[in-house]
């Protein structure tokens, strides 16, 4: 049997360069693996985890989905779909929550943070998000997860469960790992942080034109352009970062020995950091416009995912229930 991969972007906003660099562009990776099966989702149950508008809710998964599409993700290569449409997760998800303690989520990293950016709405279900992706996985016996390196907290986690599982009820799940992406990390615009869709101005979506990315750039912050020694943090140093990224190693090293002799001009680094997110971006943005017309291929992709993931899933969530005496 192929090894299995699963992973997925929760629906909150249209996808970044942080989820295409972070985990989109190691989907890709592993779906043209033929050693590898792969399961990649839209995360709406998720969502509710933190703040949301229902209103908006079926809009903005689809809009991931499409994103997938038009970034690259292939339905003939991989199974693509909503995790909603596969009940099985949120089945799995209560019975792993018996195996693991409140402490330990209590304790996490990521919770403490969304404790400070939503102290009004510290949920059982913010509390049980991990307990939850453990399901997603695991449902699937999943061993690897393209994810950016802020998840590896979580995946400490599902290991756990997938360890007690086996010790207390007999099962087999592997103990899932994180698939490295070429860049774990993008940074957030703001100059501090993660680039992510909860934080506003953080951002550059897939989508953006690039006037819009010329506005958002120039709000990245900077200093005067010079100094004695290349900044390792903050908004300059994200700025060589993105350099890096988009443009290459060579134009980072040019603009790191203006720095410590006559100075940077951010204005055309910025101009010209934009025209390269840009030649990366338009490809992707010409698929989108080709997925908008075309509705009907996307639920096509939808309900074909939706099939071949509930027929694994379904086979694993009625073992663990033999395993526990349930049914
Ligand atoms: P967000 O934080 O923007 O809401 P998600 O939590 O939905 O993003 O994450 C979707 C995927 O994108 C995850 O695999 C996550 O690790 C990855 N990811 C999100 N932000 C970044 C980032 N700034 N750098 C690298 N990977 C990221």
């Amino acid at each position: 049997m192929n090894k299995r991969v699963f992973s997925g972007t929760r629906a909150t906003g249209r996808l970044h360069l942080g989820n295409y660099l972070g985990a989109v562009k190691g989907y890709i990776d592993l779906q043209n693996d033929p050693s590898y099966e792969c399961i990649y989702m839209a995360m709406d149950v998720h969502t509710v985890t933190t703040p949301f508008d229902p209103n908006m809710l079926q809009i903005a998964t689809r809009d991931i989905i499409m994103d997938y599409l038009a970034a690259g993700l292939d339905p003939k290569k991989a199974i693509i779909t909503k995790q909603s449409l596969v009940p099985e997760h949120t089945d799995l998800s209560f019975l792993l929550s018996s195996v693991i303690s409140v402490g330990r989520m209590q304790d996490l990293p990521t919770f403490k943070e969304k404790i400070r950016q939503h102290p009004e709405a510290v949920t059982m279900a913010l509390l049980n998000y991990p307990v939850l992706m453990a399901a997603d996985i695991l449902v699937y016996k999943a061993e690897l997860v393209p994810v950016g390196i802020d998840q590896e907290p979580h995946l400490e986690v599902v290991r756990d469960i997938a360890r007690k599982m086996n010790d207390q009820f007999g099962m087999d799940f592997p103990e899932p790992k994180r698939f490295v992406t070429e860049c774990e990390y993008v940074p957030s615009l703001l100059g501090t942080g993660k680039m992510s869709k909860s934080v506003e101005g953080s951002s550059i979506t897939l989508m953006d034109d690039l006037a819009t990315i010329k506005k958002r750039l120039s709000g990245a912050p900077t200093d005067n352009g010079k100094g004695e020694k290349i900044p390792t943090e903050g908004g300059v140093a994200n700025l060589l970062k993105f350099v890096e990224l988009f443009q290459d190693k060579d134009a980072r090293i040019a603009y790191e020995k203006q720095y410590l002799a006559a100075g940077i001009r951010y204005g055309d680094l910025k101009t010209e950091l934009a025209d390269a997110i840009y030649k990366e971006l338009a490809p992707i943005q010409a698929k989108r416009k080709e997925l908008e017309a075309n509705p009907k291929y996307v639920d096509e992709v939808i309900r074909d995912g939706t099939e071949r993931a509930r027929a694994i899933a379904r086979v694993t969530l009625a073992e663990v229930k033999a395993k526990m005496g349930l049914g």
